[in-house]
């Protein structure tokens, strides 16, 4: 007899996705291995048995103080994992909007001191203690709305001191607020007001010092670049990257998100884990990541955020055969903590289905991430689950303001920090 600690009776639907290959890419991104009338049954923080409803007082036998959870008329899915996020940062841009609406360009904004340098100055002048109070809350915020794993950049402080002192609070981010994370190292996120109009000189630096230390230390499983025309080119980002490589890490690109910078290209020739943005990649490129199992994490709501008229290319990409996941890239440029409201983009905006979207924010998302332990409901894995309020999976993806009404990370309900 299977004993657990707490069971989900009644649900309509239970989205498990625990059939199939890893990452899902094609017609396999449809595939949710569904069941109805289900029930689940938790003990110790992982999943103990999932079944129909009617056979589960058959096979468990609930430990004393079990708690029992009535799941008539709504869905389970597994936890979100979100494949890309800036969320470790201080301050706010908020005052940018009314000069974006009134028609002032990013490059006049930044240069009266606004943009992404202005949330590096943020981010340099904060303490730990207010880094880590300001990120906690953002990612009870993400919990909140069902995401129990995610990846955190670092890349708000853009020097050797503070980008390793960024990656030092993932792990105690962690810690604190129980969401599991993947630190990656994104020290090449913009050239530093120091390197102004020195890119290479900028990724030598990094190359010499930070990045040695970042591998030697173990305080990032990536690393990532921004290749773009004003950032790092193709060359200085594929030095970097080797480089990464070479000393274990894994790699990931911020790849043709204003023009097409070759930045997909790249990712495929160094076989990377993900190609991430590509707003403007080419189908002829979205064949390469395909063709070398690159993931393509797309940012749907950053098409909005950023003013760019173009949409996520998540249909051509899933149609390419590349193995697509999603991330919200909460960022100060682009704040969205509510993955629901990502997976809605994606359908609708970037044209999956719903149970693409959901497959993309889960079972590809862990992959894209290099998560195993993630993105599935399944015998033995962590209970990392959310209920939503409405009898059918596809309602996901469907509804833009979908929240779930119980979120379990380990089997454990979310709570603020
Ligand atoms: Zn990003």
């Amino acid at each position: 007899m299977i004993r657990a600690e707490t069971v989900l009776r009644g649900l309509a639907e239970v989205a498990t996705l625990s059939r199939g290959a890893i990452p899902r890419t094609g017609a396999a991104m449809e595939e949710l291995s569904l069941r109805e009338d289900a029930a689940i049954a938790l003990d110790g923080g992982r999943v103990a048995w999932v079944g129909n409803d009617r056979e589960l007082s058959r096979n468990v036998r609930l430990r004393p103080g079990a708690r029992s959870f009535d799941g008539t008329g709504k869905v389970a899915v597994p936890g979100f994992v979100d494949a890309h996020t800036h969320v470790l940062f201080a301050g706010d841009r908020s005052k940018e909007m009314a000069l974006k609406a009134r028609g002032m360009s990013y490059r006049t904004i930044a240069r009266r001191g606004g943009g992404l340098l202005s949330t590096v100055r943020a981010t340099r002048a904060a303490s730990e203690a207010e880094l880590l109070h300001a990120t906690a809350s953002r990612l009870f915020g993400m919990a909140s709305y069902g995401t129990t794993s995610a990846e955190v950049k670092s890349g708000y402080a853009l020097d050797h001191t503070g980008e390793l002192r960024l990656l030092r609070l993932i792990p105690r981010l962690e810690h604190a607020t129980g969401t599991r994370l993947v630190p990656t190292f994104l020290g090449a996120h913009a050239v530093p007001p120091e390197f102004r109009g020195r890119p290479s000189a900028y990724i030598d630096q990094i190359l010499r010092r930070t990045l040695p230390e970042v591998a030697r230390r173990g305080l990032a499983r990536f690393c990532d670049v921004f290749c773009e025309p004003g950032f790092f080119s193709v060359r200085d980002s594929e030095r970097l990257l080797r480089a990464a490589s070479s000393l274990g890490l894994g790699v990931k690109v911020h790849a043709d998100e204003f023009v097409l910078s070759r930045g997909a290209r790249l990712a495929a020739r160094l076989g990377a884990r993900s190609a991430d943005h590509l707003l403007s990649t080419p189908t002829e490129d979205l064949g390469r990541l395909a063709k070398a199992g690159v993931a393509a994490v797309l940012l749907p709501l950053t098409a909005f955020s950023s003013g760019a008229t173009r949409r996520s290319p998540a249909r051509e990409a899933v149609d390419a055969g590349v193995a697509v996941a999603l991330g919200s890239d909460c960022s100060p440029a682009s704040w969205v903590e509510a993955m629901p409201t990502v997976l809605a983009a994606a359908v609708h905006a970037g044209r999956l289905t719903p149970a693409e979207a959901l497959t993309a924010s889960t079972v590809n998302g862990a992959w894209a991430s290099g998560l195993d332990a993630a993105g599935t409901i399944e015998v033995g894995r962590p209970a990392d689950l959310s209920v939503f309020p409405f009898p059918k999976v596809e309602l996901l993806g469907y509804r833009f303001d979908a929240r779930p009404e119980l979120v379990l990370r380990q089997g454990k309900p979310v709570s603020p920090p």
